[in-house]
């Protein structure tokens, strides 16, 4: 049995679940979320008909890794362990997966309601924060206006001679000697409704499809302080389906990195560099805010900001949604710009020196061993010239480059 965590680092036994999902064993609840919501947007069959099987796994690996239960058991026993522990989505199919994640109307709903189309719509924190309205140009199913959707004249349908009407067709397969299987499939000439009409009756416009594919544009309204994969629907916009009530279309917000604040809930979070000169004297500096204002933040002579110091503004973070006019925090993190070497000629340090804050005495005896102080080089060289420095004998576990590593590949050769 291999230990399932070593010290802080997590060890899993396979990452295929992981890898499905494209995130590290490492992530979080809500990395894992959010690379479910992109992929599963990509790869529903209403959008890519020819990756079923890859939605299905995504879905199975979603299932796993977002149950905090079974993601422990598949961490330390890999796929086999879910299966053994009855852990195996029992009755949830990858739609079902679909439509909770996604909020897609209940099973009662879904008989007589078409289904719900989801789209992720990307959004800059610019237009959440200012709000902003996007056209959407959607494809989607609309009731055929020249037969009303019934796909074809009216009283020429005919029972299907495929199928014989059953709607659905067996293929026999010998699979072994004396072994035969079934194969059940929906008929592909009636497309399963046991009846259809002859070429001739048939309704020219959708090819007795009795819906078209028409393009339909969305005004998506993104309202102040709308948040990353937050919905919006749009009722009754889905697919058109004869004898069903349309489903809704659902747009997925998904918010764009921005190159200099992070959002956090209702703050804004960045990162600004000073210089030395100015944590130490005091500084002003300017800020664009996300509706192109200029801020003017001020460190008074006298305060000191050190490295990695947090400070922060009110009422300048993002506007609270459906209360924009109160906003959070925005949260500034100072980075501290060291000077240079000899930045200063050395005659000039004990000026400076006397400036600054007194140093603390050291009390140097004989007994202690002087040492040379280095720039760590990059990781390769330290790691070799550490190695060769060693005697061939001795042992180390935690070094994995070491001479017993070395020993162990020459012997399986
Ligand atoms: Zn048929
Ligand atoms: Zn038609």
């Amino acid at each position: 049995m291999r230990q399932a965590f070593k010290g802080r680092t997590k060890m899993v036994r396979e990452t295929g679940f992981y890898d499905l999902l494209g995130v590290s064993p490492k992530a979080s609840p809500d990395e894992i979320k959010k690379a479910y919501r992109k992929l599963a947007l990509k790869y529903h069959p209403d959008k890519n008909p020819n990756e079923g099987e890859r939605f299905k796994l995504i879905s199975q690996a979603y299932e796993v890794l977002s149950d905090a239960k079974k993601r422990d058991l598949y961490d330390q026993g890999g796929e086999q362990a879910i299966k053994e522990g009855g852990m195996a989505g029992e009755g949830s199919s990858p739609m079902d997966i679909f439509n909770m994640f996604f909020g897609g109307g209940g099973r009662t709903q879904r008989e007589r309601r078409g289904k719900n189309v989801v789209h992720q719509l990307g959004v800059t924190l610019e237009e959440m924060y200012n709000g902003a309205t996007r056209k959407l140009g959607l494809q989607k199913n609309v009731i055929c206006e020249k037969c009303d959707g019934y796909g074809g004249k009216k009283g020429t349908l005919q029972k299907c001679s495929t199928c014989k009407g059953r709607g659905v067709q067996i293929q026999v397969h010998q699979i072994g000697p004396g072994m035969i299987q079934q194969v059940q499939s929906v008929c592909s000439d009636c497309q399963g409704q046991g009846e259809s009409f002859s070429a001739k009756d048939r309704c020219k416009k959708c090819d007795g499809q009795k819906v078209e594919r028409k393009k339909k544009i969305l005004e998506v309204h993104i309202e102040k302080g709308m948040k990353d994969s937050q919905k919006i629907p749009f009722h009754g916009e889905g697919d058109q389906e004869p004898g069903l009530e349309p489903g809704d279309v659902l747009i997925v917000l998904d918010q764009k990195e921005h190159s200099v604040f992070q959002r956090q809930e209702n703050n804004l979070f960045m990162k600004m560099d000073i210089k030395l000169v100015e944590a130490l004297c005091g500084f002003r500096k300017t800020i664009q805010t996300l509706d192109d204002r200029t801020l003017v933040i001020t460190s008074h002579p006298g305060q000191v900001v050190k490295h990695n110091d947090v400070r922060c503004v009110q009422g300048e973070g993002m506007p609270v949604y459906k209360e924009p006019y109160e906003k959070g925090l925005l949260i500034i993190q100072f980075q501290v710009e060291f000077p240079q070497n000899d930045f200063l000629p050395q005659s000039l340090l004990p000026q400076l020196e006397r400036l600054l804050p007194e140093r603390d005495d050291v009390m140097l005896s004989d007994d202690m061993e002087e040492v040379d102080l280095e720039e760590m080089g990059s990781d390769h060289n330290q790691r070799k010239s550490y190695n060769s420095s060693k005697p061939a004998y001795n042992d180390d576990d935690d070094d994995e480059d070491g001479p017993r590593t070395q020993g162990v590949q020459c012997q399986t050769q």
